[in-house]
């Protein structure tokens, strides 16, 4: 019987794993599909405090999980499938058909980029479409792309982009950007970005490779064709959450609802991170609502007759 399983592995999940440890609980991670969750196919890292020169993704999450080790976490790479929260111990079945029981589970399951749902979206994934720019945009060098989206991340990895390609453009659905002023400023001083807006991708077409797309201008409803050689998409994210259909509360979009201190309406079970965060979304706030997910899993424990 585990004392803690973690469901998740980017900062919400290896800071709970963290102070998990650091408490003896000797904590359980199942990373999901990879360690690091959103912020391994992260580039550049400039607002997570402690790095005043930024710091990569992927050596982000190499720092927290060693951190995390060393302190005793155990961390398994294998993803969750099932859960069954209905009476103690809990239970948490995975993909590579373990089946663990649990007194408490910290839910850090994360959000998966969210799709066009266009023609050619899916059969053109890998072959010039793509949600990491990170990734990906290195097989760009002197290419044109797309960015589809008007959120911080569009910039941002549009930005990152104009290290690799010719020309950028950033085609959103409105006028005006979601993205921070920073980030705006930065896309407008770039010589490689421009911005196709009020429009929306209705389709995707190449052959093999992308090498066209269909965009409707929102306005006037006219339709035209622009060449391109690949369409990053970043139009935000749905929190993974499936398996707690019916388990446990969700607001409309799918987050699991907390009460506003990791906790949920079952004792033993908390939440950290994305997947019950649709106000903030930062590294920053997941590191924070791990922490606390921890440490409310501690007190649990220490509660007479546990
Ligand atoms: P987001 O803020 O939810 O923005 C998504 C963007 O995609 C919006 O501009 C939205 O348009 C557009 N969009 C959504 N669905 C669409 C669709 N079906 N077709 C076309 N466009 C669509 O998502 P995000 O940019 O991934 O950011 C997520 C969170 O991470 C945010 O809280 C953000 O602040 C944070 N983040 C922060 C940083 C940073 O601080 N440096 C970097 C990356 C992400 P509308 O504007 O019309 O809704």
């Amino acid at each position: 019987m585990e004392n803690v399983i973690i469901i998740g592995s980017g900062p919400a999940g290896l800071t709970a794993a963290l102070y998990a440890a650091r408490a003896e609980l000797n904590p359980l991670v199942l990373t999901g599909p990879q360690i690091g969750g959103q912020i391994a196919i992260t580039g550049m890292v400039e607002n997570y405090p402690g790095f005043p020169d930024g710091v990569q993704g992927p050596e982000l999450v190499d720092l927290m999980q060693r951190q995390a080790e060393k302190f005793g976490a155990r961390i398994v790479l294998d993803s969750a499938s099932e859960v069954d929260l209905t009476h103690q111990p809990f239970k948490v079945r995975t993909l590579n058909e373990e089946e663990y029981e649990a007194k408490t589970v910290i839910i850090a399951s994360g959000a998966t980029p969210r799709k066009l749902e266009i023609p050619g979206e899916a059969e053109f994934t890998g072959k010039g479409v793509s949600y990491c720019a990170t990734c990906d945009g290195y097989f760009f060098r002197g290419k044109d792309v797309l960015v589809i989206g008007g959120g911080d991340s569009a910039l941002e990895e549009g930005h990152f982009l104009t290290r690799y390609a010719s020309k950028v453009s950033v085609v959103h659905r409105r006028e005006q950007f979601r993205a921070g002023p920073l980030l705006q400023q930065r896309a407008n001083d770039s010589e490689k970005m421009d911005f196709v807006l009020n429009s929306a991708l209705t389709g995707i077409s190449g052959n093999g490779e992308v090498n066209s797309v269909s965009v409707r201008d929102l306005v006037t409803g006219e339709e035209t064709s622009l060449k391109t050689d690949g369409v990053f998409i970043f139009i935000g994210h749905d929190p993974n959450t499936e398996m707690f259909a019916g388990a446990l509360e969700m607001d409309e979009s799918n987050y699991l609802k907390t009460d506003g201190q990791a906790g949920t309406e079952i004792p033993g079970v908390f939440i950290a991170g994305e997947v019950g965060d649709p106000a903030f979304k930062q590294i920053a706030s997941s590191v924070g609502m791990g922490c606390m997910a921890a440490i409310r899993a501690q007190r649990y424990l220490e509660e007479p007759g546990r």
